[in-house]
């Protein structure tokens, strides 16, 4: 069998923030299972920059530390470990000042794809660009990684925006996503445009509604300042789960470059309706017993951001005009799941009768766990007894479905990152998509602001406030079980 690991030249990839827990719990060991699958090649070179005052091996430790806590790798060969942390180096840089940058300036080769990851506070990533800029290492070879959040709003996406295009070309810049690195994202977009059976239904003629949901069982943890400031609707609906929406909505590019896929998103973003706050429910978790509720976790007696975001979504095109987009995601629920369920019409007419039932295909793609896709199809219920019929899945789990490889899905960090240093933009978001979404965020949040709206309370635990229910019941239909 041809290996399916293409080894990407050799590079040099600076993290800034490379001490933070970003970097320690995702992507030292994205790389490192990179290195393990052969795709890095010997001379690649990884350096931590951050504040911290390390020498190189005290930094070499830091990743050994965090390849042994959070690698999920299983097949790397004894002495791996060793040979990865050769690759690493590190330079102690200060973002707002100019310590450091001589040095790190010094250590880089000429002529080789470099790239730097902002793996650090968003207020950092207009002064770094700068300093890159001003030390000589803004030229044609290098790229820049961006985290999000990208702005909180319109205006300072826009700002920021501006800020890294005085120093690096729209080409060089890449949003990252990791939601747009997971395999089945990806799939998604073979399931639509590699096959001739879905393409022809997807749209509002075949289409009942779509379900988008990104349910979690833990609460806001350590960043509870920081998801006071944003809620449910900056952190999670308007760059995760508007991307989904997207890569779901699109009309077919012309080609998979990325330019022609993110113009296609792009669209679909733009023929969004503004939403009526009688479509939306937001909410905040309760306590239990042994747990906090939601303004104690923030610690903000006053907080009005939201723990949890339902939706119900209208994209005027052709294609989806009379299909609604109903999107769910929140903290504290009833289990860990994300799905995007294209639930489709019933047959025009049952010629079995009304005892067989009414049955409706769904496809649901599952982001996790169990990355796959289900197919819902109806069939006759085995055995005698009439025309009795049922819905069975077929399913298609990685996992099984790729073999023994498939046991290892890539992450979606380790994915990414090797298109940053091949220079493929296809799942980076671009510039004015991020300024679109948030044009279409902007007003709803002002709309809550200006209202004084606050989010209702739901049972830690549930699958959201009842107010959520109603949402999609009010409309003849019901939200997918969330269920891991
Ligand atoms: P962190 O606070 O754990 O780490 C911050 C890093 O920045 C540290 O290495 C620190 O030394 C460095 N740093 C701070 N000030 C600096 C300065 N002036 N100059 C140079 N380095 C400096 O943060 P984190 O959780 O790793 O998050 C980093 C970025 O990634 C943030 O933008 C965050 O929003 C984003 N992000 C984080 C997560 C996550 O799970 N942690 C998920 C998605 C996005």
């Amino acid at each position: 069998m041809v290996s399916r690991v293409i080894p990407v030249d050799p590079f040099d990839l600076v993290i800034f923030g490379g001490t933070g827990d970003l970097a320690r719990r995702k992507i030292l060991p994205a790389l490192f299972r990179r290195f393990c699958s052969g795709q890095m090649e010997d001379e690649s070179r990884i350096i931590g920059a951050a504040r911290s005052d390390h020498t190189r091996d005290e930094f070499r430790q830091i990743v050994a530390e965090a390849i042994a806590e959070f690698n999920t790798s299983k097949d790397c060969e004894t002495g791996t470990v060793e040979a990865f942390l050769e690759r690493i180096d590190y330079v102690n840089v200060d973002a707002k000042g100019e310590d450091g940058w001589k040095d790190l300036s010094d250590l880089m080769i000429p002529g080789r794809v470099r790239a730097f990851y902002f793996s650090v506070a968003p207020s950092l990533f207009g002064p770094l660009a700068e300093r890159l800029h001003a030390h000589g290492m803004a030229d044609a070879d290098s790229r820049i990684v961006v985290e999000k959040p990208f702005g909180r709003d319109l205006e300072t996406a826009r700002a920021l925006n501006a800020t890294l295009a005085q120093h690096f070309d729209e080409s060089q810049i890449y949003r990252i996503d990791h939601y747009l690195g997971k395999e089945t994202v990806q799939n998604l977009m073979a399931v639509r445009f590699g096959n001739m059976l879905f393409e022809p239904l997807w749209n509002s003629q075949y289409v009942d509604h779509i379900q988008i949901t990104v349910a979690e069982t833990v609460g806001v943890g350590g960043r509870g300042e920081y998801y006071d400031r944003s809620g449910a609707m900056r952190d999670m609906v308007q760059n995760h789960l508007m991307q989904l929406l997207c890569l779901i909505a699109m009309e077919p590019p012309a080609k998979f470059d990325p330019d022609a896929v993110r113009d296609e998103k792009l669209k679909v973003i733009r023929a969004l309706d503004d939403v009526e706050p009688a479509n939306i429910v937001r909410g905040q978790y309760g306590a239990t017993k042994g747990a906090q509720d939601y303004a104690h976790d923030v610690e903000n007696p006053r907080a009005t951001s939201e723990s949890f975001i339902a939706m119900r979504v209208n994209i005027s095109n052709w294609r989806w005009a009379g299909t609604p987009f109903y999107l769910r995601t929140g903290k504290k629920l009833k289990a860990r799941s994300s799905e995007i369920a294209v639930i489709f019409k019933e047959t025009p007419h049952s010629i079995f009768g009304a005892e067989a039932g009414r049955h409706r295909n769904i496809l649901t793609i599952r982001l996790q766990p169990n990355e796959g896709m289900d197919l819902d199809v109806t069939i006759k219920e085995p055995g005698p007894g009439g025309m009795r019929l049922i819905d069975v899945p077929l399913d298609m789990t990685f996992a099984e479905a790729l073999g023994p490889d498939g046991e290892d899905v890539p992450d979606a960090y380790e994915r990414l990152i090797m298109d940053v240093i091949r220079g493929n933009q296809t799942l980076f978001m671009r510039g004015d998509e991020v300024e679109a979404a948030w044009a279409w965020t902007d007003p709803i949040i002002e709309g809550w602001e200006a209202r004084g709206d606050r989010p209702v309370s739901y049972d830690p635990g549930s699958s959201g406030p009842e107010d959520a229910l109603v949402l999609i019941h009010r409309d003849g239909r019901r939200w997918r079980e969330i269920r891991s």
